[in-house]
């Protein structure tokens, strides 16, 4: 059985879906009794690969909110994550994706130190973080959408905004040995672990965003933003293609012009409906069908039996990885999303 860790994305959005899930008391809470719900099943999930494999899943609702961090509520926020993967361990799930800010709190509290909540010792191997077959996916994204829109990347600027991310390296890794791109710009804010991105790939220009927004032909975002923010869209370049692989989405609003072209980043498609109610709440264009990549990592993880935690630590993933995880990807039937 697989498992997603997921959560919702702010207060507002939480208490708005507590009635969809059947859970009234919960919906006029303010943050302080989000910061003291336990996790919950809240989803019995059935898939279906194309080869007629057939698998089944639970999805924890973990009760983080992007607020807490933004509260500086650290250990309610930790205490989320951890007592969600014991739940997720205590109901028997063999594979279970850490989705959004799960494995971003997971890393940068270096929660590994604490593997005993309560009367279960966390099995770290029974958790993914889903983040290699996400920049797969971004990467494809990138290639494939660039290709629809005419944009050479031969001959374009990428900029990859959270670059030194888990997932921003990786997209970096696989753009600078898999395509031609001609220009590759890094943005975030430590310039050390910049400086050691660019030596580690031996290309790279290292810029701010708004040097760099209107000097890209495609920006793809995977900052670790617990909000979205807004951008200019009279200064970027047109044609332009954004693909926002961020959980909260890192742009705020829908950028309006013809010729800019927003894709929501790290989002696959699956051929055949999934048996599921948990998507309709988290605004897919297709529920049945649109999932995000971290999670259906755990899918493809259930489907080859492989109980390994396949994505783990920070800035590991390696390329050929993600053609791994890539061939599994398509051979179940699932695709990037491209619209
Ligand atoms: P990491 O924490 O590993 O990396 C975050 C990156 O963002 C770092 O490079 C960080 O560098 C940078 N960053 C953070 N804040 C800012 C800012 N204000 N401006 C510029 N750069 C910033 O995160 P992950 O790679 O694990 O995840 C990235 C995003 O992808 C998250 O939003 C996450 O929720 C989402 N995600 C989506 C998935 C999907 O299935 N679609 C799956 C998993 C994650 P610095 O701190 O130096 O600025």
């Amino acid at each position: 059985m697989f498992g997603l860790i997921g959560h919702l994305t702010s207060l507002e959005h939480a208490q708005r879906v507590a009635l969809e899930l059947g859970y009234p008391e919960y919906a006029d809470q303010g943050l302080d009794f989000w910061c003291s719900a336990p996790p919950q099943i809240v989803d019995n999930i059935t898939v279906t690969s194309v080869t007629g494999q057939q698998i089944e899943g639970r999805y924890v609702e973990s009760c983080f909110l992007p607020e807490m961090l933004a509260n500086r509520r650290m250990k309610a926020a930790t205490r989320k994550i951890l007592n969600a993967m014991a739940h997720a361990q205590k109901n028997g799930i063999n594979i279970t994706a850490l989705g959004g800010f799960s494995s971003i709190i997971f890393e940068n509290f270096k929660l590994e130190q604490f593997p005993q909540i309560r009367n279960i010792k966390l099995e770290f191997e029974r958790f993914t973080t889903g983040n290699t077959h996400t920049a797969y996916i971004i990467c494809r994204q990138v290639e494939q959408a660039s290709k629809k829109l005419g944009i050479e990347l031969d001959k374009a600027t990428v900029a990859v905004c959270g670059a030194t991310g888990d997932i921003g390296s990786a997209v970096c890794r696989w753009l600078d040995a898999k395509t031609n791109v001609k220009d590759l710009l890094l943005i975030a804010r430590n310039a050390e672990r910049l400086s050691s991105l660019q030596s580690d790939l031996g290309r790279g220009k290292i810029m701010g965003l708004e040097e760099a927004l209107p000097v890209s032909d495609i920006i793809v975002w995977v900052a670790s933003m617990p909000k979205g923010m807004e951008i200019d869209s009279t200064v970027l370049k047109k044609p332009c293609l954004l693909i926002d692989g961020g959980y909260p989405k890192n742009l705020g609003t829908k950028v309006q012009h013809p010729e800019i072209h927003v894709l929501n980043g790290g989002i696959v498609e699956h051929s055949l409906d999934i048996d599921w109610k948990i998507m309709n709440i988290v605004n897919m264009d297709v529920p049945a069908r649109q999932l995000f990549a971290c999670f259906a990592e755990s899918m493809l993880l259930e489907f080859e039996k492989l109980y390994t935690n396949f994505s783990w630590g920070r800035n590991q993933i390696t390329v050929e990885k993600m053609e791994q995880i890539g061939k599994v990807s398509v051979k179940h039937g699932f695709r990037p999303l491209l619209v």
